[in-house]
């Protein structure tokens, strides 16, 4: 793999307010807003789970609520990577961490395309749910972990070194099933990334990047032109030559109107 594919999950601390009442209410100030309690990702290609959580810093203090350090940590997966995996993360993880840069002053990490398992899902499938959960189960892969309930974030918030190892282990078991939803949601995906360009190899496959393409598949015809379509032998995905490949003479229009 020439290539840098980051998949990724956040965990963010829950935002602390006043309020009058407890239904539907409006917040009437907040205390403390949300900051990113813990990271776990994995590299495409790779067999390691990672996660760090806030408790991992060197200047961690119990029961205060900093992800300076994280952020940055965080910030040098994203600057590393040539495209990051997360679900829902368009409008979540990638938001998220995005202010949370912000609020630190950091730079925007170097480019990196965003790939949003959620979104392909919706796009490409009609699901009855498309939480993460929920399509591990459907899909018969890896199984999202359980977070333990409010209990867990509550334990971090207060420095409680077994909340944060939860927490973690939680943020960490959701890497494997949503790894293996982006590798089969692949080949589906129409606006994936080129994989054969940043890999290098564009004989290959442009879904996977690795696998070899048959033309054991049917023509497209433009007005002019016939195309022909391959299925690649690794991830099943397909894809239309590039070029115009002509069919065998005999199959051939002699006249077009
Ligand atoms: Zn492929």
């Amino acid at each position: 793999m020439i290539s840098r594919g980051l998949v990724w999950d956040i965990e963010t601390s829950p935002i602390l307010g006043y309020t009058w009442g407890i239904w539907e209410q409006n917040v009437i100030e907040v205390v403390e807003d949300y900051k990113v309690l813990s990271v776990a990702w994995q590299w495409v290609g790779e067999k390691k789970v990672h996660c760090l959580g806030q408790d991992d810093m060197p200047g961690f203090i119990p029961g205060v609520n900093d992800d300076k350090e994280l952020m940055e940590r965080i910030w040098v997966l994203l600057d590393e990577a040539d495209y990051a995996v997360a679900h829902n993360g368009d409008q979540f993880d990638v938001k998220k961490v995005n202010a949370r840069f912000l609020v630190h002053g950091m730079m925007p990490p170097s480019p990196y395309k965003q790939i949003d398992t959620k979104k392909i899902a919706k796009r490409v499938a009609g699901f009855t749910s498309n939480r993460l959960k929920d399509l591990a189960r459907d899909l018969n892969v890896n199984q999202k972990g359980d977070p333990g309930g409010f209990a867990t974030w509550k334990g971090c918030m207060a420095g409680e070194p077994q909340a944060w190892k939860r927490m973690k282990k939680y943020n960490r078991q959701d890497i494997p099933p949503l790894m293996d939803l982006y590798l089969q949601f692949r080949a589906w995906d129409k606006q994936g990334i080129a994989m054969n360009t940043i890999e290098g190899k564009p004989d290959k496959c442009p879904k996977c990047g690795v696998g070899v393409m048959w033309p054991k598949m049917k023509y497209r015809a433009t007005n002019s032109n016939l195309y022909q379509y391959y299925r690649c032998a690794d991830c099943g995905g397909t894809a239309k030559s590039r070029v115009a490949e002509p069919k065998p003479k005999n199959e051939r229009n002699m006249y077009v109107s």
